[in-house]
C-alpha cells in the first residue's frame, strides 16, 4: 500500500517501548502485502533465491526491477509486484507470506525503519529505529506493548542487519563514485552489481579465477566461504572495495 504514513521524528530508545502486533486476527491481515514498493538489499536477495530454491540471476530476471538507489551512482532493486489485481507481493499465498522465514527486511522490520549511523571513521554503524504509522495498519491499535529488543528478537533480525550493514558501507562507499570514469553500466559497476545482487555468478566468477586461493585466508574461513553464500557476499564486498581503490580488507598471499 503506498498511503504516506508517519515517523517518528526521533528514532526510539533502547528503553522505549511500543504498541504493536501483527496476527492473522487484525482486520488489516496481509492489506500491506499488497501495492507495496519494496526495497530489496543484497542479503534479501540471497536469503530469497535460497528459499525460492532459484539461481541468483533467474531470482533477479523473475522477481526484481531496477530502481533510484541511496544515491545516483549505483542502481537499487525493488520487488517486481503480481500484475494481478490488486498487486500483490508475488510470494504471498491464501495462508499468509510464502517466504516467512527468509522474508525481506523491510518485512521483518515493520513497523519500524532502521536507519544507521556512523559516529567516527573508526566506529561500526549504529542502529537507528523510527516507528512509522500507516492508517491501513491496526497493528498500532492492539494492546501488545513490544520494546525494541523484543521486537528484534522476534523478528529474527540480527542476520538482516549484520549483513545490511556490510551493505551500507560498501553503498556509502559507491557514493563516492569509484567507477574510474566509466559511467553507468559499465565493466565495473557491472562487476560489482554481479557481486552483490548475482551471488551464484560471482561463485562460478570466483572459482573461473581462482579468487578465493589469492587471498591469506584461514582454513576456516575458506571452508565458510564454499558452503556460505553469506560468507561470500562479505568476502565479495571486502574484495570489490580494494579492486575499486578503496580500503584493502584482504591480504594478498
Ligand atoms: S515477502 Fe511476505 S511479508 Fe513481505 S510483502 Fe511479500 S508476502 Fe508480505
Ligand atoms: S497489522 Fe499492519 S503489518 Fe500487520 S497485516 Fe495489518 S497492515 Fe500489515
Amino acid at each position: 500500500m503506498n498511503e504516506l504514513g508517519t515517523c517518528s521524528p526521533e528514532p526510539l530508545q533502547t528503553k522505549d517501548s511500543f504498541r504493536f502486533r501483527c496476527h492473522p486476527g487484525v482486520p488489516c491481515f496481509l492489506v500491506c502485502c499488497r501495492n507495496v514498493r519494496m526495497l530489496l538489499y543484497p542479503y534479501d536477495v540471497l536469503r530469497l533465491k535460497q528459499c525460492l530454491r532459484m539461481h541468483s540471476a533467474d531470482f533477479l530476471a523473475r522477481h526484481v526491477e531496477l530502481c533510484e538507489g541511496s544515491h545516483q551512482y549505483f542502481p537499487g532493486l525493488k520487488l517486481r509486484l503480481s500484475e494481478q489485481e490488486g498487486n500483490p507481493c508475488p510470494f504471498l499465498t491464501e495462508e499468509g507470506c510464502g517466504v516467512y522465514q527468509d522474508r525481506p527486511s523491510a518485512c521483518r522490520t515493520y513497523p519500524l525503519e532502521r536507519g544507521v549511523r556512523k559516529e567516527t571513521q573508526q566506529a561500526g554503524l549504529t542502529s537507528l529505529y523510527f516507528l512509522t504509522r500507516h492508517p491501513w495498519c491496526k497493528g498500532h491499535e492492539e494492546p501488545h506493548q513490544y520494546t525494541l529488543r523484543q521486537w528484534d528478537r522476534e523478528q529474527e533480525l540480527y542476520d538482516w542487519n549484520l549483513y545490511n550493514d556490510y551493505w551500507a558501507e560498501l553503498d556509502a562507499f559507491f557514493s563516492r563514485n569509484p567507477w574510474a570514469g566509466e559511467g553507468k553500466a559499465g565493466p565495473l559497476q557491472q562487476l560489482a552489481f554481479m557481486v552483490c545482487y548475482n551471488i551464484d555468478a560471482f561463485r562460478a566468477y570466483t572459482e573461473e579465477h581462482r579468487l578465493v586461493e589469492q587471498y591469506r585466508l584461514q582454513k576456516n574461513e575458506r571452508r565458510a566461504l564454499q558452503n556460505s553464500d553469506a560468507a561470500l557476499l562479505v568476502f565479495g564486498f571486502k574484495w570489490l572495495e580494494g579492486v575499486l581503490g578503496g580500503r584493502k580488507q584482504l591480504l594478498a598471499r
